[in-house]
């Protein structure tokens, strides 16, 4: 039999076969290279032997014994009990399996002979009579400590997957790991090793599953990580070095941007001053801009964008921005042309849906020069939209859009040279996972709204207090204020969540004082009506609206200062804040109050607690990272996010900066990897290229 290197299907390996390698794959296991970089999920200490006079109720323990007697307990309705008696000279323990499965209780009797030595471990419990017992031990027939496989050591649990023990997979890694000897080639250059103090990458991987204390673990994670990291960050940046230089230099001379500002009627913010230098900044040199301007909703990012195309504009190139939606799109266009309608600024807009009259016109203008700012749709990246002198590209809302429609766009400059680029996004993301889903990014936050909104006060209420929380509502909206009440979020069916509003609905007419005036809003009406009901709560016709999470982005209604959501405890965070954003809009102080019965999951618990401490975008995402982890947060692929093995988005910030730090750094000394100490590097990418890692091929 050959010897099995990294790349052996995981089949091929002594013991496995293809029913086993079917069950591993499910943990994304088809290699050994595979099998080693499956991180365990945690460990257990189980370095300690414990006597069995000393073992505690609810310990979790090890035990080494002789096995004393056996025998079968049997209950009338069929339940079966297999116990086994150890001793250690100390005392007495009684192995448990309760069954109805008889080849279960055979296999354990032909396993159990009396005489033999055997090691257990799991938790203690102590019944009556002081009988000392372990109910489904991990059990091993072993003389001697050193060759366990579940004890006399810290030992790694990996992810659960049916029809595979535990101690399989350690076994099966123990045994790789000694068929690999010193033939595990290393992937992070040495100088970089001694300079970060990391294992050596065969005593990452060694440690990582067998660690002899957490320490060991820790680094063991630590370097694999990081060896993760750095070939990341050397994908994504070098990406991006291979665009130095084929940027247009735009340097700010005023001609329009003095205007603007002048005409603008508010004054930028602190933050919009701050993220508008570092636009200028990066304008001013060859190297394209390529940079993330996050903002929560109403932060103000449309006017930055618009400065930075002015710049453009005023230096006699053309500026596009891309929105996900005609919608949206339109309504840039007319906001935009509101600001600009005392500038000599042309601009056309470009969707999908327009008469090909009116599209002919538009290519023209915008091939021949005479459109300076282009707004549109996914039709700005079609292939016969050419543009005469495109220098500087915004897309909105850009979580919509895919890696590929970005770079079209960016294939759009002035002959092979490369746009400035600004995307912008008003989906919190994390700094941090910004810093991964757009490692060539760079950032620019947005945090701080423009004056003249009133602030908003959470509340968490428990549903008890229901009568109480409506009565004050009633008192508030008889008083002149609007509010919106949110119905519960039924995940399963539309149907169900439109009955639930419907009688929401009902409730709180019967409620309702005389005068109060209440409708109802929801997805599965027409959307005629559904406008009605929205134009009607705007005029006030209404005093609350009853809806289901659809009630229409972009409703504004500054009057509408209440929002009560029912069961909040159904709802993520991010919708939380969705919902949350459609209050506070004018001058007034508004209020949000989150109702949900006593008793939450603790995750739920911890959102809500979230929620009420902040209406901050960003620090809730952050708090949803945690609670939740980035997977589940963002689909992650869908989004971007690379499929990290061993890295963890929300643990590993620290490793993540310093492995972007000297990705940097071995981009600068040797951009195509040619130096011998680098060789390396080029050699893991042609492995990482041919198992299809996602960052390395996409
Ligand atoms: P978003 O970041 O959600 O795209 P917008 O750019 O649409 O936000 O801005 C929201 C509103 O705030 C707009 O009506 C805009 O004109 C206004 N606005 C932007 N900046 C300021 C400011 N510095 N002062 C006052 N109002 C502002
Ligand atoms: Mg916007």
């Amino acid at each position: 039999m050959p010897k099995i290197g990294l790349e052996t299907d995981i089949q091929y390996v002594k013991g496995v076969g293809p029913k086993r390698a079917r069950q591993l794959a499910r943990l994304g296991v088809k290699t050994v290279y595979d099998l080693l970089y499956l991180p365990p999920r945690k460990y257990l200490d189980r370095r300690d032997v414990t006597p069995i006079r000393n073992l505690r109720h609810g310990h979790e323990a090890v035990v080494m014994g002789e096995v004393l007697t056996k025998g079968i307990d049997r209950s009338r309705r069929g339940d079966k009990w297999f116990k086994v008696v150890i001793g250690d000279g100390t005392g007495w323990l009684e192995l448990v399996w309760k069954t109805t499965n008889e080849g279960f209780l055979s296999g354990l009797d032909k396993v159990f002979r009396k005489g033999d030595r055997v090691i257990v471990s799991g938790k203690v419990i102590i019944v009556r009579g002081g009988i000392k017992q372990i109910w489904f031990p991990e059990y091993e027939m072993v003389d001697d400590i050193s060759q366990s496989n579940i004890a006399g050591r810290i030992i790694p649990v990996y992810p659960a997957t049916e029809g595979l023990k535990p101690r399989y997979i350690r076994k099966l890694v123990r045994y790789v790991l000694t068929e690999l000897e010193g033939r595990i080639p290393e992937t992070i250059p040495g100088y970089i090793r001694k300079k970060r103090g990391l294992y050596s990458r065969e005593v990452a991987i060694r440690r990582l599953h067998f660690p002899n204390d957490m320490d060991e673990a820790r680094k063991a994670h630590l370097t694999l990580a990081y060896e993760e990291l750095l070939y990341f960050f050397i994908v994504v940046l070098g990406r991006r070095m291979r665009t130095m230089g084929k940027g247009v230099p735009i340097v700010l001379n005023g001609k329009l941007t003095e205007k603007f500002i002048e005409e603008l009627p508010f004054e930028f913010t602190d933050a919009q001053q701050r993220v508008i230098s570092e636009i200028e900044d990066d304008m001013a040199r060859s190297v394209p801009m390529h940079r993330l301007l996050q903002g929560d909703v109403g932060s103000g990012k449309t006017v930055v964008a618009l400065y930075a195309m002015l710049m453009a504009a005023e230096n006699g190139f053309q500026a596009a921005l891309m929105a996900p939606t005609e919608i949206l799109a339109e309504q840039h266009f007319i906001v935009i042309g509101d600001f600009l309608k005392n500038l000599p600024i042309r601009m056309r807009l470009l969707t999908g849906h327009m008469r090909k009259k009116e599209r002919e016109a538009a290519l023209y203008e915008i091939s021949n020069g005479e459109a300076d700012i282009v707004v549109g749709t996914h039709a700005i990246i079609q292939e016969d939209v050419r543009f005469h002198k495109l220098a500087f590209a915004v897309v909105d809302e850009q979580h919509k859009f895919g890696v590929v429609q970005r770079a079209k766009l960016l294939e759009k400059g002035i002959d092979g040279t490369v746009p400035h680029f600004l995307v912008m996004t008003a989906t919190p993301i994390p700094r941090t996972l910004a810093m991964t889903i757009y490692g060539d990014l760079d950032v620019s936050v947005l945090d701080e709204k423009p004056p003249g909104r009133g602030k908003i006060v959470t509340k968490h209420r428990t549903e008890e207090k229901r009568a109480d929380i409506y009565r004050w509502l009633f008192e508030r909206v008889q008083d002149g204020d609007q509010a919106y009440v949110v119905a519960p979020l039924i995940e399963k069916s539309e149907k169900l969540e439109v009955r639930a509003v419907e009688e929401l609905f009902e409730e709180l007419k019967s409620m309702a004082p005389e005068g109060v005036k209440i409708g109802l809003i929801h997805g599965r009406m027409k959307k005629d009506e559904r406008q009605f009901v929205m134009q009607a709560f705007r005029d006030g016709q209404f005093h609350i609206l009853v809806a289901t999470t659809v009630i229409e982005v972009g409703i504004d209604v500054k009057n509408a200062t209440i929002m009560v959501i029912e069961h909040a405890e159904r709802f993520g965070l991010a919708q939380l804040h969705q919902l949350r954003g459609r209050i506070g809009r004018g001058e007034k102080t508004s209020y949000c109050i989150v109702v949900t019965p006593k008793n939450i999951s603790e995750d739920a618990r911890k959102r809500i607690r979230a929620f009420v401490s902040t209406t901050d975008g960003f620090k809730l995402a952050e708090y949803d990272l945690q609670i939740r982890g980035p997977g589940e947060l963002y689909g992650t692929r869908q989004h971007g996010i690379p499929d990290f093995r061993i890295v963890d988005l929300v643990k590993d910030q620290f490793v993540m900066s310093i492995a972007r730090q000297d990705a940097r750094d071995i981009l600068r000394v040797d951009p195509r990897l040619q130096k011998p100490q680098h060789q390396i590097i080029r050699k893991h990418f042609r492995i990482l290229k041919e198992k299809e890692v996602s960052y390395v091929v996409a």
